[in-house]
């Protein structure tokens, strides 16, 4: 029973048909665009629960555990990770402010738009930079990227492991290990990859990495996740100039972080508590799964997702060694614009526009990670051919979701 505007009590029928009508308001279109994702409903719960101090001892446990699954999700057992509220910009901005200073060269390893914003946040803090681009839908080269490190000695080398502007994934192992060679710092955007693709952050030379909370890792949007490694941490120690940031500031963030992880809170700024919770679940189901396993797991749906747009005749941006198992990044056909995107909305299924300048109005973004599965893209493959179908096109039905469950099924093998 519930109180309405006038104070007047409900009936229980009133109550119940205000639910009713509550609940046929909900969007029930499948969420698959490359973040935020779909979340389980574990993780949403975890959150519908009073708002607790930051010191208490849950949150302690959250945090404190939350963290240690973070350095394994990482796989870089010597960094400390750091969790801030805010989304993956500020953990881009956290990781490379902090190592550079006015005057430092940073190479910029560009493999679609998100590999500038590294390139804004250099400028901003008075660091040159030399951006390594390559043509979209392709890898940068590990031969070009030497010699532009020999010529060019960059004091930090930034990577987009996946660019989410063009599906393209970056061989962070090869790239971390031409930077190392030449004592470069190494920092990773692994906003979209980290929980969805391989990734070892000590054993590869990552000095920093980064993500956010609402991608592979299956947690609501709000959570910057950035690790800080030994030779990071001694960068931002042995600055000359003042730091500029604040909020930014690791030396504010790292002791408090260590605090949690010695079971006493810390404070530095608030954390976002019940985003806390919800983290710590979406952590707990991860580390359930054995990393290899899910990577595998994103590999088999990434390979089927991409096989079906294929049997569309629809083509994938990123060439086929480069090609993220997070996200796909397709061609619409010739003459259909982002109406494709509206049409397969109309059939239940919400997928995301390009916004790389080359492919926005003629491509669109799917995002396969995190608790994606086999119902999923099946049901979006549906959704794409019926969509395309609606805007006149020539659809051999079933085509794409035959490609994809001969995949899925392994009959291809
Ligand atoms: N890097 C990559 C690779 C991304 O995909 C995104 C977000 N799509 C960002 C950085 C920025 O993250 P956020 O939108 O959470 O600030």
């Amino acid at each position: 029973m519930g109180w309405d505007g006038r104070s007047r009590l409900l009936t229980e029928r009133e109550t119940i048909a205000e639910i009713q009508a509550a609940a046929a308001k909900v969007d029930r279109t499948l969420l698959m665009i490359p973040g935020p994702t779909a979340i389980t409903a574990e993780v949403l719960a975890a959150g519908a629960r009073p708002v607790l101090s930051h010191s208490d001892p849950r949150i302690r446990t959250f945090v404190a555990e939350a963290l240690a699954r973070l350095r394994n999700l990482f796989d870089a057992p010597a960094a400390q990770p750091i969790i801030a509220a805010g989304s993956g910009t500020l953990a881009m901005d956290i990781g490379l402010a902090n190592l550079i200073e006015p005057g430092d060269r940073v190479l910029i390893l560009e493999s679609g738009v998100f590999g500038r914003r590294f390139q804004a946040i250099a400028e901003r803090n008075g660091a040159e930079f030399l951006v390594e681009s390559a043509p979209v839908g392709e890898a940068v080269d590990p031969d070009r990227v030497r010699r532009a490190i020999e010529a060019y000695q960059p004091k930090v080398v930034t990577i987009t492991h996946v660019d989410t502007s063009t599906g393209v994934r970056l061989d962070v192992e090869t790239l971390s290990r031409i930077a190392r060679e030449r004592d470069a710092l190494v920092i990773v955007d692994g906003v979209c990859s980290i929980g969805g693709e391989e990734f070892h952050g000590d054993a590869w030379g990552v000095d920093v990495a980064l993500t956010a909370s609402q991608k592979a890792i299956g947690a609501p949007p709000g959570l910057a996740i950035v690790t800080v490694g030994p030779r990071a941490r001694a960068a931002r120690e042995r600055r000359r100039t003042p730091f500029p940031g604040y909020f930014t500031d690791i030396l504010n963030w790292l002791p408090v972080m260590e605090s949690y992880e010695g079971g006493a809170p810390g404070y530095f700024g608030t954390p976002a508590v019940t985003l806390l919770a919800n983290l710590h679940t979406a952590l707990e189901e991860l580390a359930a799964e054995p990393m290899p396993q899910r990577v595998a797991r994103h590999a088999r749906i990434a390979g089927a997702f991409k096989a079906g747009v294929a049997a569309l005749g629809l083509h994938n941006v990123a060439a086929p060694e480069a090609n993220a198992n997070t996200l796909t990044v397709a061609r619409m056909p010739d003459g259909v614009g982002d109406e494709l995107i509206d049409a397969v909305r109309a059939e239940g299924v919400t997928i995301a526009r390009a916004i790389h300048p080359e492919l926005r109005g003629n491509s669109f973004r799917v995002g396969h990670m995190g608790i994606c599965g086999p119902a999923e893209i099946l049901t979006t493959l549906g959704a794409l051919e019926r969509g395309l179908h609606r805007l006149g096109q020539p659809v051999a039905f079933g085509a794409g979701l035959g490609a994809a469950q001969r995949v899925l099924a392994g009959a291809n093998d």
